[in-house]
């Protein structure tokens, strides 16, 4: 879903990627390049329909300018080493489409300025251009500021409107895609300067990237991905190369989808016995995968996707236990909760959770089945379908879940299963949100008879 969110909105609960402290390039910059003639039927009137599509990322930043910075744990983290990140992995990904050329702005660490950056785009006669970013909120008083998720600068459509529904496709489903990786999405920001116009005389864009992208004919847009002044964004979706991984690859599959690119069939092949086109035999994940799909227990999220890096939400889970339990028929007719319909297609799975005691909802009304679970819950949820077995005195115990936490029995009776070694020496990240394939392959461990 996508909203139109107007920059006022914003600036009530999310501060101004531009008033962020360290994060002022993105606007700050004076220079309108010379607007670009475009002829009937030429490349510039009719991007990306002649058969190959011209995409160029620009990793935000480089150089002396790191963007946004942040420490935690000791750590100091450049927005710049992010984004490169992304935009490489964002390359990778699409490149395993047919019909698409991908450029990158920088592919080190390289400073450039931003209205150089749009005249690169151009030169390479660029359909969209996509610059990769992540965002900070500064405040002295608390480490871990509360702005969170997502959102994408877009054009303000004022000159060459045209040129927005283009962008607006492409960012709707970046929204889409980093929201089902758990990602909150705070929707679209559009900014007006108040100096600088158009040729036409109307406003121009804030933002150097989109105003000089616009003025070039390019469809363009500025993705935030995430706060990494937010220590659940940072953990969540920024703190390994991983996670920074999931995040390029949500953004090119958000690219493939709005053009309608098709996977080259080398890419198909290279997949094995999985019906997916996303998981790889090098996974840790693949006999998991591989194994709940023969089982019934997944058919992924489309014929030809398992999407292991997005959040595994309540139903999922519940359906997942629900199935690896063998579907069996519930005897209520009806749950209590307002938001599983009768003709969900987790319905019948809650009812038998609800029935199983494995979960007793959110509220004695509410499921909240597209809440993302995170592994503390998925550990929970598995150790009630085994039946709330108590561990052994030598089970393990991790650092970061204490005697008084809601799920210490449970992860220390998944570990000493096996089902889960942690995520670390000695910790269990019990507030991470877990993966699809997290899960699949806690279940696969918890329920696969060894071979
Ligand atoms: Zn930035």
């Amino acid at each position: 879903m996508s909203v139109f969110l107007s920059a006022c909105l914003l600036l009530g609960g999310i501060p101004h990627p531009a008033s962020a402290a360290g994060h002022y390039m993105e606007g700050e910059e004076d220079v309108s390049l010379a607007p670009k003639e475009v002829e009937a039927g030429s490349r510039q009137e009719s991007f990306g329909s002649d058969g190959n599509l011209i995409v160029t990322l620009d990793p935000g930043h480089g150089g002396e300018d790191s963007g946004a910075s942040y420490e935690w744990d000791g750590l100091t983290v450049d927005e710049k080493d992010l984004n490169l990140k992304i935009a490489l992995a964002c390359k990778r990904e699409l490149e395993q489409y047919d019909g698409v050329t991908v450029y990158l702005t920088r592919e080190d660490d390289t400073a450039l300025a931003l209205s150089d950056r749009v005249v690169y785009a151009d030169s390479v006669q660029s359909d969209l251009m996509v610059s990769l970013h992540n965002n900070v909120q500064a405040d002295e008083d608390d480490p871990s500021p509360t702005a969170i998720g997502a959102l994408v600068i877009l054009p303000n459509g004022n000159y060459r409107p045209e040129l927005l529904p283009v962008s607006e496709k492409v960012a709707g489903n970046i929204l889409d895609n980093l929201s089902e990786l758990g990602i909150i999405n705070n929707g679209y920001l559009q900014r007006d300067s108040t100096s600088k116009s158009y040729p036409d005389g109307s406003a121009a864009d804030y933002y150097s990237i989109v105003r000089n992208a616009t003025l070039k004919n390019i469809p363009s847009m500025i993705v935030e991905h995430a706060f990494l002044s937010n220590y659940d964004d940072y953990i969540n979706f920024l703190s390994t190369d991983d996670k920074l991984e999931a995040l390029g690859v949500a953004d090119a599959q958000a690219i493939a989808k709005a053009y309608g690119l098709k996977l080259t069939s080398h890419s198909a092949a290279a997949v094995g016995d999985a019906p997916f086109t996303d998981v790889y035999l090098e996974d840790y994940y693949y006999d998991p995968v591989v194994w709940a799909f023969e089982n019934g227990i997944t058919s992924g999220t489309s014929s030809t996707t398992f999407s292991p890096a997005n959040a595994c939400n309540r139903a999922q889970i519940v359906s997942f236990l629900w199935s690896a339990a063998g579907k069996p028929e519930p005897e209520s007719q009806q749950t209590a909760f307002t938001d599983v319909a009768a003709d969900a297609w987790y319905e019948t799975a809650v009812r038998w959770a609800v029935e199983n005691q494995i979960t007793a909802g959110t509220s004695e009304t509410t499921f909240s089945p597209n809440a993302a679970c995170t592994r503390a819950q998925c550990a929970v949820f598995l150790w009630k379908a085994a039946g709330a077995p108590q561990p052994g005195e030598d089970a393990p115990t991790f650092a970061d879940v204490a005697p008084s936490d809601y799920c210490y029995t449970a992860v220390r009776w998944a570990a000493e299963q096996g089902i889960t070694a942690g995520t670390g020496q000695d910790t269990f990240s019990p507030d991470q949100i877990c993966s699809r394939a997290e899960i699949v392959t806690f279940l696969y461990r918890a329920f696969a008879s060894p071979a």
